[in-house]
């Protein structure tokens, strides 16, 4: 394992989106010369490193132009990527912001809707969202920047996503965006169910209630299955669900120096340790041989065992397999800390006499 991609939190992130896989976390600028020495750190133990200063809000920061230009000077042997990855909270009050994305060559950037104006602004944690989604939208299509939209659906807002795709057809976002050789791309979907979309698992959108006109737009729909037809399928997997980097890993830095790898959310169930605390041998080794907690459980049950305790098969609610295996697997986790916190509740019980 020679290459390693760091992305840490140095800025935060303007929004407290309700399907947010990474979990909410206090925005709280690292010190400077945090980016320095994280890379560093690393540097001893990987020929490569592609550092990114952000992992949730790209851009999020005022100098961003410089901030772009550090994250690839600090990477090493190796330049950081853009992906379709932009801050719409930054194009509307930046009028610079645009033209950094066009110059760096920036061809496409996702926006996220939940359904109309009161839902989206709700679900993303900010008013005013919706109206900066759309003004988002003009401005990247006056630069000749195909905007793409995301939903997030559920029994909540499943009739909203329907008017939402009437509005993209209203406002002719294909044939504008088309109109400048590019292709307009809305798409529809219930995410994973981990972080703060967890909390959403009882409004998970239910097999057969998705809107017929947005099937088209569905995210691989065919594989989706209901929760109960998973249940079935996965009740005899004798293997257990480990997450696993085939390459080479992407490691998150939380704002606290915690450690995480890219599986699934970053709770503390899954903190691979602290960059502040532990020796950086300890944290590459377990980092290489993937040797965290969290791991060592996922690997002691089978997803067999983990739906006969966590599974519904009386659930309609849609998911990807891969998806309700991690969703499982979390739930496993979360009872074992709860159960830790009650014993450790009692110790301090006695301890205090009560
Ligand atoms: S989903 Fe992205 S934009 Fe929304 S809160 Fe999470 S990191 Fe921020």
């Amino acid at each position: 394992m020679k290459s390693i991609a760091i992305a840490a939190d140095m800025y935060g992130c303007p929004n407290r989106c309700r399907h947010c896989w990474l979990s909410h976390m206090p925005n709280r600028k690292m010190e400077d010369g945090a980016d320095q020495w994280i890379v560093d750190s690393f540097k001893p133990f990987f020929e490569q490193i592609e550092f990114y200063s952000w992992l949730r809000e790209p851009d999020y920061c005022d100098d961003y132009r410089a901030r772009w230009e550090r994250d690839k000077q600090l990477s090493v042997n190796t330049t950081p990527q853009r992906f379709e990855l932009g801050s719409f909270w930054r194009l509307v009050r930046d009028p610079e912001y645009v033209r950094f994305l066009k110059e760096l060559g920036v061809r496409c950037v996702q926006l996220t809707f939940f359904g109309l104006r009161e839902t989206t602004d709700r679900y993303i944690g900010r008013k005013g969202a919706f109206d900066e989604l759309l003004r988002a939208t003009e401005l990247l299509i006056e630069n000749e920047i195909s905007p793409r939209w995301q939903a997030f659906i559920n029994r909540e807002n499943k009739d909203e996503i329907v008017e939402l795709l009437r509005l993209s057809v209203s406002l002719k976002l294909k044939e504008r965006v088309e109109a400048f050789g590019s292709s307009f791309r809305f798409f529809v979907h219930a995410g994973s169910c981990e972080g703060e979309n967890r909390k959403l698992y009882p409004i998970r959108i239910n097999k057969g209630e998705i809107p017929a006109v947005l099937i088209p737009y569905y995210l691989n729909y065919v594989e989706n299955y209901a929760e109960k037809e998973l249940c079935e399928k996965l009740r005899h997997d004798s293997l257990p669900m480990v997450p696993h980097n085939d390459q080479n890993p992407v490691i998150y830095v939380a704002n606290d120096y915690d450690l995480f790898f890219n599986f699934t959310h970053m709770r503390k169930e899954w903190r691979i340790g602290n960059l502040k605390e532990d020796p950086i041998e300890e944290l590459v080794r377990r980092i290489r041989t993937e040797d965290i907690p969290a791991l060592k459980i996922a690997r002691s049950i089978t997803v067999a065992e983990l739906v006969s305790r966590y599974g519904n098969p009386e659930s309609n609610r849609l998911f990807e397999e891969q998806d309700y295996k991690i969703f499982l697997l979390n739930s496993h986790l979360e009872k074992l800390s709860e159960s830790e916190r009650s014993l450790q509740n009692r110790a301090k019980g006695r301890e205090s006499g009560q």
